[in-house]
């Protein structure tokens, strides 16, 4: 059961303390209280954690401070989306707005390799307008023998770079708490010049304890790509374990699944679960074309196959696209052979723009129809 207190509640509060004192007297029932920090206001939710089914509504509408009450009995109490309620779908950080409702471009290096190519990417994105990138440092590889990321020695000049052309926000996988450390440290030494949403890879999904480090993490976002061998309902679980921990700060990635089932794409795409993912849940939704379809095959009409599924995820209400690039895809250290190049980013740009217009324009056609079914049983 989760009590939404009226906006802006005070903690020093005498009505505070008496709601604290009156939950802390109920029997086996425990608390957690989450502030959702917002520009215009603080939302506090109490989480309420045990025996509550026994718990009236009303009862404890009417305690101090409460606004609303909500009962979870779906699993994801806290990213889900449950009856009768209208709980945020987005977040902000660093000046970017994550939520259902938005699209965001990360377009980016899939490994970072060299200055020169970082900063290639970046002016370019700046000259765009486009505040957000991909940028590799630790890499997770099939074979040991592959280059496994620069790691922290490259972090100075990505920060920096990216303060120089108004980056705001760089997707970057961690792997291992101590990158996460290294993160911190490294913005810290170079004066925060940009910030960074961490990204837990599809080989990390179910790392639990990755997963409560992070979730425990007050400063980052989180990217959680699903797990490509779990099920849906799996990945979106280990999702509530960063909310269950603290952080709710999350963006859920689709990036295909494996089958083995001869497919000509890297991984079956998922991006139909669009959707499903934001009807189940709170959290925008990322696609990652590229790692789905890893290369750059194309149709007859000479569309890539990359921007056909773009355009499908987009189509569908996509919040966020996760996308390689790269300034010279034929010396890139990591997934070379699928990197959209330079000259394809404004052409990139434009047929998402399209996709958009359509899924915004589906929209309104799907409002327009429920008011006409609406008018016409009244
Ligand atoms: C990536 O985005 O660089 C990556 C390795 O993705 P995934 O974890 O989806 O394979
Ligand atoms: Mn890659």
């Amino acid at each position: 059961m989760i009590l939404i207190l009226q906006a802006d509640t005070d903690k020093n509060s005498d009505d505070f303390r008496q709601l604290m004192d009156h939950l802390s007297n109920m029997k086996n029932i425990q608390t957690r209280v989450h502030d959702e920090v917002g520009t215009q206001q603080t939302l506090t939710e109490v989480y309420l954690v045990g025996d509550t089914a026994t718990l009236q509504i009303e009862d404890m509408e009417s305690l101090p401070c409460v606004d609303r009450v909500v009962r979870v009995s779906e699993e994801y109490r806290i990213l889900g989306r449950h009856h009768d309620e209208d709980r945020p779908t987005h977040f902000e950080y660093n000046g970017v707005r994550f939520g259902q409702d938005t699209l965001n471009v990360f377009a980016g290096l899939c490994a970072v390799d060299t200055p020169q190519h970082v900063e290639i990417m970046m002016k370019a994105l700046k000259e765009r307008d486009l505040p957000c990138t991909r940028m590799g440092a630790y890499k997770p590889r099939t074979n040991p023998y592959s280059f496994q990321g620069h790691g922290k020695s490259c972090l100075p000049y990505v920060f920096e770079l990216a303060g120089k052309y108004d980056i705001k926000v760089i997707a970057m996988e961690v792997t291992h708490d101590s990158h996460v450390q290294e993160i911190h440290n490294a913005l810290e030494a170079t004066g925060h010049p940009t910030g960074v949403m961490l990204q837990i890879g599809t080989r990390n999904t179910q790392n639990f304890e990755l997963l409560k480090v992070i979730g425990r993490e007050p400063e980052f976002p989180v990217l959680l790509k699903r797990g490509f061998g779990i099920t849906l309902e799996e990945s979106l679980n280990a999702a509530e374990y960063l909310a269950s921990e603290g952080n709710r700060r999350v963006v859920f990635g689709l990036r295909g699944m494996k089958t083995n089932m001869g497919d000509p794409h890297r991984n079956f795409v998922d991006f139909s679960h669009v959707p499903v993912v934001k009807r189940l849940t709170r959290m925008p939704v990322c696609i990652d074309p590229s790692h789905s379809v890893g290369s750059r095959d194309e149709t007859p009409n000479g569309i890539l196959d990359v921007f056909h599924v773009t355009a499908q995820g987009v189509i569908a209400g996509a919040n966020m696209i996760l996308v390689d690039f790269h300034p010279a895809p034929s010396k890139a250290l990591v997934d070379g052979p699928q990197a959209l190049h330079m000259d394809e980013l404004d052409y990139f740009l434009e047929d998402i723009r399209i996709a958009r217009e359509a899924y915004e324009k589906r929209v309104a056609l799907a409002a327009a129809h429920r008011k006409k079914q609406e008018a016409s049983a009244a």
